[in-house]
């Protein structure tokens, strides 16, 4: 139960002022819709109200204040007219310009007169001063109300500034003291105070400086948040550690009839992976291993070798793809290897229906199947295991720290492979992966050709076009991928159609389309079509098709390569050179590039090294952009910054290790405090793993 002191915060954002039902709704959606989301929705910029020019030398454009006097009220003559009202002081004159006015209400505010302190933008119109819809209009009594700066907030559309920060700053008042989680020592050293204060700062900024990331205020809550997520992160990983698990006797026997299947050796990287995994499958705990290694690495021998560790041992084993698509790859891949073992496989997927569905399940359930093939959905619903041992995952790409903790506390003992080609630099594991152990996979399997690299602007598109004739010649097999550009994705849709449409004009009906809103049966049948060679360039909208594997598929072109991330392009061109011709890659971008973008396309060209590529991308993008949330699992981040706080990590990391050696069970009173910080910022799930012990 989350602590009634945290009542409060958690209340909805519609008990503060100015937030309707509607904006609550608006707000949910953009910020979430209780109180704790705003206090954790920090501004961006502030208004400085201090330039009092005077009505001659004031600047255009500029947030002005003055002190002046009501002259005159100007109702509109005709309905689209504004409501003006106008004002002097003994250096000019100014107009204050309404739209949709309720004159009424201005006659009172503003009578004629009167004197008053208004602030806001202000503007030339014909030759006259204004200022439309001031931010502020004071009587005279509250002259010294008026704040010297305002924060300002990121907004959404319906979500104006004024009611938004309004909003926020009613709840600063109301905002509880609560038990300080972090060391005394550790505050004082880096000068920080305690929440409510480091609260109510970040939102009272007094200047630009304020505003940093690194100001003392922000980086204490970054750091409350880092520390929130890391100590989930351990929380995991310790009651996973203590989970009996099963041991497993290795499987020396079937894997070593794999290996004689096999055309060819094991890598290095391979066979230290394939030891540690049967380490963890050994020991008496249950394994949650993480398997890095580029697109290409061979991670699929690894997780066979894996599974074949707990069917030697009687148990099942379970391989989970993303897609439909590339669970029926890895089901053509090692179906006949496991065939060849006597090993029963059988394939899983949502298409499966009705009778067929049944067998298979009452397969599963009954144990005749030993190894099931499927995409995530495997694990849902009416899914029943006789008795699964290991279950392995492929392609994290949506799976969270979340979705990890769901797999690994169900079923008994299960152990977990997850297995991903998003290679993360060493410096952020921890923080992305804290709860597993990791393996990574540094070598390729050797013979592999480099793919020759080119970074070509879209002002020579017809060369390029036009040289695809060449390769076609050859039997090549192209790619051409369309990028998500537009928050729309029919007019996603539409480009990529446009551009299946002119390389027809050219290749007529060797040209394919394949994109997200089509059904998966026909995507499908397009994907055929190109891995049979009846079509010989496949246009994809998306890239999430493209994880198949055709081995004659030998060039690679990426229109906007500019916009995609480095370890997209990096997936995408690794899905060339896996045959024996020589591959080639087009970074097709839309100039100007700044100077980063040039960067990065320029390491696109230097090296085909994920790791490498990662480590580059996180010096030149930062952090949030490499571990964004589409692309690791990890969760966005409000308050910290991965880039800007980087330095505060190995703290979070010692803090957590030395605080779980002296406080298990978070007994103590900074372990409640601990308490309190989880469900602060809603990361609980992981207190349960206290009670048990
Ligand atoms: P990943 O899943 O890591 O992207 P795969 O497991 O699909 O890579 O392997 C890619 C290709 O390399 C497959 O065709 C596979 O048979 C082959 N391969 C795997 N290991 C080796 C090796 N040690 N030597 C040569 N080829 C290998
Ligand atoms: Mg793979």
């Amino acid at each position: 139960m989350r602590p009634t002191l945290l009542d409060k915060l958690f209340a909805d954002a519609t008990t503060l002022p100015g937030i309707g039902p509607k904006l609550g709704k608006i707000l949910g959606e953009f910020t979430g819709d209780k109180i704790i989301d705003l206090l954790f929705h920090l501004p961006s910029n502030l208004i400085d109200r201090q330039y009092r020019p005077s009505l001659t030398e004031v600047e255009d454009g500029r947030i002005a204040t003055f002190e002046v006097e009501v002259m005159k009220h100007e109702a509109p003559r005709r309905r689209n007219l504004p409501y003006r009202i106008l004002c002097g002081n003994e250096t000019g004159y100014l107009s204050l310009v309404f739209f949709h006015a309720r004159g009424d209400w201005l006659g009172k505010a503003m009578p004629e007169g009167a004197k008053r302190m208004v602030s806001g933008r202000v503007e030339r119109f014909r030759d006259q001063l204004q200022i439309v819809h001031p931010d502020h209009m004071l009587p005279q009594a509250e002259f010294d109300k008026l704040p010297i700066v305002e924060p300002v907030y990121p907004l959404t559309a319906g979500l104006s500034a004024k009611v938004l920060m309004k909003a926020i700053q009613a709840a600063l008042p109301q905002v509880p003291e609560l038990p300080e989680w972090q060391e005394e020592e550790w505050l004082k050293k880096q000068g920080w105070s305690d929440w409510r204060s480091a609260t109510q700062a970040a939102h009272r900024p007094e200047n630009m400086a304020a505003l940093e990331p690194t100001h003392l205020a922000r980086a204490r809550l970054a750091y409350d948040e880092l520390l929130a997520h890391q100590l989930v992160l351990a929380l995991v990983r310790r009651d996973r550690k203590k989970q009996q698990g099963r041991a497993y006797q290795s499987a020396e026997a079937l894997q070593k009839r794999l290996r004689e299947l096999l055309p060819f050796p094991l890598t290095g990287s391979q066979e230290s992976a394939i030891a540690d995994i049967e380490m963890d499958m050994s020991a008496p705990m249950r394994m949650l291993r993480l398997l890095q290694g580029d697109v290409g690495s061979g991670k699929t021998v690894v997780a066979v070798m894996a599974m074949l560790q707990a069917v030697a041992n009687g148990a099942q084993a379970a391989l989970m793809a993303p897609t439909e698509i590339l669970a029926r790859q890895h089901a053509e891949t090692l179906g006949p290897w496991l065939d060849e073992l006597g090993i029963s496989w059988q394939l899983m997927t949502a298409r499966n229906k009705g009778k067929l569905r049944k067998e298979s399940l009452d397969a599963l359930a009954s144990g005749d199947v030993q190894i099931a093939i499927g995409t995530h959905a495997l694990f849902q619903g009416d899914v029943a295991f006789a008795d699964l041992g290991l279950a392995v995952v492929d392609e994290q790409h949506r799976f969270g720290v979340q979705q990890r903790m769901a797999l690994s506390t169900k079923g008994n003992g299960v152990d977990v492979l997850v297995m991903t080609a998003t290679p993360i630099p060493r410096t952020l594991t921890l923080t992305a992966y804290g709860d597993m152990d990791v393996s990574r996979m540094p070598d390729k399997p050797p013979g592999r050709k480099p793919v020759d690299t080119r970074v070509i602007s879209m002002d020579r598109y017809d060369d390029v076009a036009q040289g695809l004739g060449n390769a076609l010649q050859d039997g090549a097999r192209v790619y051409w991928v369309c990028p998500l550009v537009s928050e729309s994705e029919l007019v996603d849709l539409a480009a990529a159609e446009d551009r299946a449409n002119a390389l027809r004009a050219i290749y007529g009906d060797k040209v394919g389309l394949v994109h997200g809103q089509m059904k998966a049966a026909d995507k499908d049948a397009v994907m055929a079509r190109f891995a049979s060679g009846e079509i010989s360039i496949l246009v994809a909208t998306t890239v999430i098709e493209v994880g198949v594997n055709v081995p004659e598929a030998t060039v690679m072109v990426i229109e906007h390569a500019e916009r995609f991330g480095l370890a997209q392009l990096h997936q995408l061109r690794g899905r060339v050179g896996r045959g024996l011709d020589k591959s080639s890659c087009v970074l097709l971008y839309r100039g100007p590039l700044g100077e980063t973008a040039k960067a990065r396309l320029g390491i696109m060209r230097e090296t085909e090294d994920g790791f490498k590529i990662a480590e580059e991308d996180l010096r030149l993008r930062g952090a949030g952009e490499v571990l964004g949330t589409r692309q690791s699992g990890l969760p966005a981040f409000r308050l910290a910054d991965l880039e800007a706080h980087a330095d505060l990590l190995p703290a979070v990391h010692d803090d957590v290790k030395l605080l779980l050696e002296r406080d298990p069970l978070l007994k103590s009173p900074r372990g409640e405090a601990l308490r309190v910080l989880l469900y602060l910022f809603r990361r609980d799930e992981a207190i349960r793993f206290l009670q048990s012990g």
